[in-house]
């Protein structure tokens, strides 16, 4: 049976994104939740698979699977690991690092946001400050892609001020992993979070996270949810021949994945990936400042994931017109999430190249002429 692919249109979104007819078609069969079959020959491979993806090592490093959507894998993080007397340092800069701090808010956590502002990355000088004037801060965390700007946060300059001051570090990758290399090793990253639906390019259901082991050990009983129990959850993947979740799993979501890590893998891994995000983000880059739309962001900080364009001068422009245009021609665009002025963003994540792109900026051309 062949199974034509019926989009009809491609996302250029944050995820759900567009993914490959062989990934969409693994979901055609059904699975049962405790058979070997889909435990150890899906669940633990995938998992193993994530913490080489996140270069960490078997001996150091697991990987845990959670059901949902991204969110549910950070609050499961936040929840989960920062025990009672704890205290977490949040390094924000846009809508997602503020929905971190939402989380430990909401769970009762002490807190202390450190908001750099949408278009500017942390201040490593001003963190170093911090964890030495406040012993009491236990976690740091913060974005790596922030998906409200594109900006990519510089991990290689924070992660080692928060390891020298000997404190646990959370990293929302979440529209990053997979997509633009990072090393939990190098980095000693404690928790990296990230989900299916985003570079991995699978489709949406659950997130992931890969933790150190020893950091993952201390965290017993500190849970503030059962659902979201990462230690729990954790255990149960690892007991008998491993590879099950305590509740229902979204198997097919899970076979999707796995697919979608294979072809990962064909297409050269994160680094080539990488480069083919890069290119479609350079394209879409140079050829929208041709239309008249410069980026929000400097070349320096832009992330190849998603770039936010600001509304033009022009009084006659409307999103709500240029949304609906595109979408007729082949494309669905993203609105803008940036808090102090009009955007729109484009992904260029997921079943997409630099001939899609090119295609779109003929399509943006058109609908403005
Ligand atoms: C997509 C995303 C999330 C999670 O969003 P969900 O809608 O819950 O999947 C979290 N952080 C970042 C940076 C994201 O891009």
């Amino acid at each position: 049976m062949v199974i034509e692919d019926e989009n009809p249109y491609l996302l250029l979104t944050p995820g759900p994104l567009s993914t490959t007819p062989t990934v969409k078609r693994v979901m055609m069969r059904d699975w049962c939740t405790w058979d070997d079959d889909y435990n150890v020959d899906v669940v633990q491979v995938i998992r193993k698979q994530l913490v080489e993806l996140a270069g960490g090592s078997p001996d150091a490093h697991t990987a845990v699977l959670m059901q949902g959507s991204g969110t549910f894998s950070v609050e499961s993080v936040i929840g989960s690991v920062i025990p009672a007397d704890g205290k977490l340092l949040v390094l924000a800069n846009g809508a997602y690092g503020q929905r971190l701090a939402k989380i430990a808010d909401r769970l009762k956590i002490a807190l202390i946001v450190e908001d750099s502002g949408d278009l500017s990355p942390p201040n490593s000088a001003k963190l170093r400050q911090t964890l030495l004037d406040d012993p009491t801060i236990t976690h740091v965390t913060l974005v790596h892609g922030e998906t409200t700007t594109g900006m990519l946060n510089p991990l290689e300059t924070i992660a080692p001020i928060v390891k020298e001051a000997g404190r646990v570090l959370i990293v929302d990758a979440m529209c990053t992993f997979g997509g633009v290399p990072l090393d939990v090793t190098q980095l000693g990253i404690d928790f990296v979070i990230s989900s299916a639906n985003k570079c991995i390019q699978g489709v949406p259901g659950f997130g992931f996270i890969v933790a150190s082991r020893k950091a993952l050990e201390a965290t017993e009983g500190r849970a503030r949810s059962l659902s979201l129990d990462l230690f729990d959850q954790w255990k149960t993947m690892e007991s008998g021949n491993g590879g099950k979740w305590r509740y229902t799993s979204p198997t097919h979501t899970v076979r999707a994945f796995a697919q979608a890590l294979k072809e990962l893998q064909e297409e050269g891994g994160i680094a080539a990936r990488c480069a083919r995000y890069t290119e479609s983000q350079r394209v879409l880059s140079e050829g929208m400042v041709e239309l008249g739309f410069p980026s929000l962001l400097p070349k320096e900080v832009q992330s190849p994931i998603i770039t936010a364009f600001p509304f033009p001068d022009d009084p006659g422009f409307e999103f709500k017109q240029l949304y609906e245009d595109l979408k007729g021609r082949g494309f669905v665009i993203y609105p803008g999430k940036v808090t102090d002025r009009d955007t729109f963003r484009i992904g260029t994540i997921g079943n997409v190249n630099a001939d899609d792109i090119r295609r779109l900026l003929e399509a943006i051309k058109e609908a403005r002429s």
